[in-house]
């Protein structure tokens, strides 16, 4: 690409980036908050106004001199899907350019129980019904951005493998399952979008080192090098849940000894909360409950959650020591259940250490409701943003 393509797709992505974030905006607004200059921001949002994006609404309160023209994102302006595959649920949800979500419905699905084939039909058969439901116009939605629990080839939507599910190694769930929809479908690994969506939540610079940390059933972490996800060649890096933390330790599904996933996952501290209270291993019990447990004065379910925080800082300090980044964003439930936890973990994560300055690292756990699911639907904009001639931005 010459170098002043480049420059306009580079000066276009900032101006998208802004009003995105913004209810109404003028041109001299767009010109400060991104620091380019008049004439470029003027010939950028009449392109975007052709292109449909934006519409005119008004001018601005001015004092004295001439009011500027008010613009804003077009409200019919296309819309994506986001949809999260889980081990245990497919949850799918429709949103605006602005990322505001217009509906979503999560259906109970048991990933082991059916063929690759019978998922990818069933993610189709749910998304026709929910745009039904919800009487959204089916061609105003331009494309799909799948998470999973997995390895994948971003670059082509080939899913590597889903850990405990063999069905799932090396299927192109792109083509597979935009055939089925008729449109462009983007897929990538859950903490990979993950990250994507906290850089947009938490406008963070173009030159973010980032690492956002997930502790769900299993654990992995999004890793941001200069803005950029970090995948490694194998789609693997970030997979801290199976670095070993104990030498001794059992064997994990993943042919390693002793991984973080087998101490601190919500699964391990299920399966030891419920050994600890005599539970047989079908009755369902959640993180949740044994946290409950832990704080109603319970000391060996206590101890399950210490020990899960200490080897949790262990990892987290490892993998600051090779990424040595400025933010840390965690997100899992038990900590966000008990915040001394959480301080402990912060506390833990220090200790002695003396290369790293207390001061220097934000460390944060992430909140953000529907986390999940507007980070399958950030992996289009991202996308989206990076090839601006795509047919998401062309009328
Ligand atoms: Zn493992």
């Amino acid at each position: 690409m010459s170098n002043a393509r480049q420059l306009k797709k580079e000066n276009m992505r900032s101006v998208i980036q802004v009003i995105r974030n913004s209810d109404a905006f003028t041109k001299p607004e767009i010109a400060q908050a991104t620091g380019l200059t008049g004439a470029t921001v003027h010939s950028i949002i009449l392109e975007l106004e052709e292109r449909g994006l934006l519409d005119k609404c008004g001018f601005s309160c001015s004092n004295g001199g001439r009011k500027a023209q008010l613009y804003k994102v077009a409200n019919d302006y296309r819309y994506v899907v986001g949809m999260a595959l889980r081990t245990n649920k497919i949850v799918i949800g429709i949103f605006d350019f602005c990322m505001k979500m217009l509906c979503e419905k999560s259906y109970e699905w048991m990933l082991g129980d059916h063929s690759v084939e019978e998922t990818v039909h069933a993610m189709n058969e749910f998304f026709l019904e929910l745009v039904e439901e919800n009487g959204l116009k089916r061609d105003k939605i331009v494309a799909v951005g799948v998470n999973v629990p997995g390895p994948v080839d971003y670059r082509t939507g080939r899913i590597f493998s889903l850990r405990g599910y063999s069905k799932w190694h090396n299927i192109n769930l792109a083509d597979e399952l935009g055939r089925l929809m008729g449109m462009r479908v983007l897929v990538d690994k859950d903490v990979n979008s993950g990250i994507l969506l906290i850089k947009q939540l938490e406008k963070s610079p173009s030159d973010a080192n980032m690492l956002y940390i997930s502790v769900e059933e299993g654990i992995g972490a999004g890793v941001m090098i200069n803005g950029e996800i970090y995948r490694g060649n194998h789609g693997v890096a970030g997979e801290i849940g199976h670095t070993t933390v104990q030498e001794n330790g059992e064997r994990c599904n993943c042919g390693n000894i002793g991984c973080l996933e087998l101490v601190s996952s919500d699964f391990a501290i299920i399966r030891k909360a419920k050994a600890i209270l005599g539970l047989p291993e079908e009755k369902k019990f959640t993180v949740e409950e044994a946290m409950e447990r832990s704080r109603g004065g319970e000391k060996d379910i206590e101890e399950v959650f210490v020990t899960a925080t200490k080897y949790l800082a262990t990892t987290i300090r490892n993998s600051f020591m090779l990424y040595d980044p400025d933010e840390i964003f965690i997100r899992c439930k038990w900590l966000e259940l008990n915040k001394k936890l959480f301080f402990k973990l912060i506390d833990d994560l220090y200790d002695e250490n003396t290369l790293i300055d207390r001061g220097n690292i934000k460390i944060s756990l992430v909140n953000e409701d529907r986390f999940v699911l507007k980070s399958a639907a950030a992996i289009v904009w991202n996308y989206e943003l990076e090839s601006l001639d795509s047919d998401t931005f062309s009328s």
